[in-house]
C-alpha cells in the first residue's frame, strides 16, 4: 500500500507523513531531501541554477541515496551524509529552481519508484499522487494558505537562532509556490482523486487522525 502525500512548502507534509508511517508501519519516504541533495551537489559544484546543460552532465556524478537511522531518512550523496547541508535556506532555494529540470526529475523519480515497490510508503512531494504513484491507494493533497506556511516556517528558523525577515520568509514561500505550480514538468497540483486538506487551523495531531482515518477505509 503506498500514501502520497502533496503539497506546498510548509504545509506540514514531512511531520504529518513522518507521524504517519509511524503509526502505520510504513516506511517514510522525502522526495524533497533528495531533491535537496541534487541542489548541494550543484552548489558545491559551482553551477547555476540557469545552465541546463551543465546541470544535465553533472546528474551522471550526483550519486543519491537514501538509508534509515533510527528510523529517520538520511541521504548520501555520493557516500557523504547531507542531512545537515540540505535544510539551509540557499539548498531550498536551488532546490526550487533545479527541480524543474526533465533530467534531475527523471533520476529522482527513478530512486522514488524503487523504494514504492520495495516496501509499504508513505511519500511527500509535489508530483508524488499525480506522476511518481498514480496508483497510490490513499493520495493527499495538504495544503494551508500562505500566511500559515510563513508563520510556521519564520518560527522554525527563529528556534534554531536563525535571523530572518517576516516579508522575506513570505516572499519567498510565495516564490517557491510559483515556481513549484507553474513549471512544464511535473507541477505541483492536486490530482482529481486526492483528498484536500487544509492545515491552517489544524493541530498536527489533528491532522494525523483525518488522513489515519482515510488510510484505514482504504485498507
Ligand atoms: O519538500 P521540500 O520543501 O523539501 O522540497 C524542496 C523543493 O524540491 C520544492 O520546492 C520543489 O521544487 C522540489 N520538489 C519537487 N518534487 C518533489 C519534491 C520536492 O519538485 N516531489
Amino acid at each position: 500500500m503506498n500514501i502520497a502525500i502533496d503539497g506546498p512548502s510548509g504545509a506540514g507534509k514531512s511531520t504529518i507523513a513522518k507521524l504517519l508511517a509511524k503509526e502505520l508501519g510504513f516506511i517514510y519516504v522525502d522526495t524533497g531531501a533528495m531533491y535537496r541533495a541534487m541542489a548541494v551537489y550543484f552548489l558545491e559544484n559551482g553551477i547555476d541554477a540557469s545552465d541546463e546543460e551543465k546541470i544535465i552532465s553533472a546528474c551522471e556524478y550526483a550519486d543519491v541515496t537514501i538509508c534509515y537511522e533510527n528510523g529517520e531518512q538520511q541521504v548520501i550523496l555520493n557516500g557523504k551524509n547531507v542531512n545537515k547541508d540540505i535544510r539551509r535556506e540557499d539548498v531550498g532555494i536551488m532546490t526550487s529552481k533545479t527541480s524543474v529540470y526533465p533530467k534531475v526529475r527523471e533520476k529522482m523519480t527513478l530512486l522514488q519508484h524503487k523504494l514504492a515497490e520495495a516496501s509499504d510508503v508513505v511519500m511527500d512531494g509535489r508530483d508524488i499522487g499525480t506522476c511518481v504513484l498514480p496508483g497510490a491507494e490513499v493520495k493527499i493533497y495538504l495544503d494551508a494558505s500562505p500566511m500559515t506556511r510563513a508563520k510556521r516556517r519564520f518560527d522554525q528558523l527563529k528556534e534554531k537562532n536563525v535571523s530572518c525577515d517576516f516579508e522575506e520568509v513570505l516572499k519567498d514561500i510565495e516564490d517557491r509556490d510559483y515556481r513549484d505550480m507553474h513549471r512544464d514538468i511535473s507541477p505541483l497540483k492536486q490530482a482529481e482523486d486526492a483528498v484536500f486538506v487544509d492545515s491552517s487551523e489544524m493541530s498536527i495531531d489533528e491532522v494525523v487522525e483525518t488522513i489515519y482515518k482515510i488510510c484505514q477505509e482504504k485498507k
